[in-house]
């Protein structure tokens, strides 16, 4: 697997909302799309459920074709990525070299954050309220010489950035969090196939929570099966919340999870 932390070109300099920087990207630059070959796409799970609904597959069914497994480093979570072209310049699928992205409305977050990262999507420690945010500076990059400011929050509005990361809270919490645990405290594989059930497939969670016997036993009431019931997004924050309580809340979360994924499996 390779290593996440090998990202080209982060730049130290720590990033606000309202940091102010120059930057445009249009089809007229010279480095058009260059961004979209050899570079490490980590999906979130909003991600997923939007770009499966996009290309009409299940979720099962892009994880297989379209991403790539990892451990994050420091969690022992599993996260994906974008699985890139094998072509010469490790295409991004969706890439076409005048159109350019061919699934832009629907692209993943770190890609509307460009040139911009951001420490949540990265997992860092101390990614908090306040906002940490940074340069990806790569060479190639030539959107720094065009004369639009923006501030981060101008250019997350813009890019469409900030209603995914309020979907995806939960998620980074959870990895955060994690994060911050003594490295001897080690999740359990069971533990692990959850957070993954949860985060990517949501089409397998959705069958886990309605053919199998979890509303009975969590109790779950009416108004809530109704919503998660007729919406995706919904069912994916009520996953991740569900996710909190087993793995990090609940006096025996460990056990808790291993009998759920035996569930999962048998179901
Ligand atoms: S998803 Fe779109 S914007 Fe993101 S790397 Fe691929 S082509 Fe580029
Ligand atoms: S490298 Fe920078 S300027 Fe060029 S297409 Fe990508 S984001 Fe735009």
């Amino acid at each position: 697997m390779e290593d996440l932390n090998k990202i080209a070109g982060i730049s130290p300099v720590r990033l606000g909302y309202k940091s102010k920087f120059e930057f445009k990207c249009h089809p007229g630059v010279p480095c058009f799309t260059e961004c979209c070959r050899g570079i490490n796409i980590i999906l979130t799970p909003y991600d997923i459920v939007q770009l499966k609904n996009r290309l009409k597959l299940s979720s099962r069914e892009f994880l297989a074709v379209y991403t790539e497994p990892h451990l994050l480093e420091k969690t022992d979570l599993p996260m994906v990525t974008l699985k890139l072209l094998d072509d010469e310049r490790e295409s991004c699928p969706f890439v076409k070299d005048k159109e350019g992205c061919i699934i832009y409305k629907d692209r993943p977050t770190s890609c509307r954050y460009y040139p911009l990262g951001t420490a949540t999507l990265q997992h860092k420690e101390g990614a908090d309220d306040d906002g940490f945010f940074f340069f990806v500076n790569e060479p190639h990059c030539k959107g720094f010489e065009e004369d639009t400011e923006w501030t981060v929050a101008q250019w997350r509005e813009d890019q469409g950035v900030d209603i995914r990361d309020e979907i995806n809270r939960e998620w980074t919490d959870l990895v955060v969090r994690k994060r911050s645990f003594p490295p001897n405290i080690k999740l359990t594989e069971k533990a692990k196939q959850m957070f993954f059930l949860v985060s990517y497939d949501i089409d397998k969670f959705r069958e886990f929570v309605f053919d199998s016997t979890f509303l009975e036993r969590m109790d779950v009431d009416d108004a809530t099966v109704e919503k998660i019931k007729n919406d995706e997004i919904e069912l994916l924050k009520f996953g991740l919340e569900w996710l909190k309580g087993i793995l990090f809340k609940q006096t025996e979360p460990e056990k808790q999870a291993d009998n759920f994924a035996d569930q999962a499996k048998s179901d």
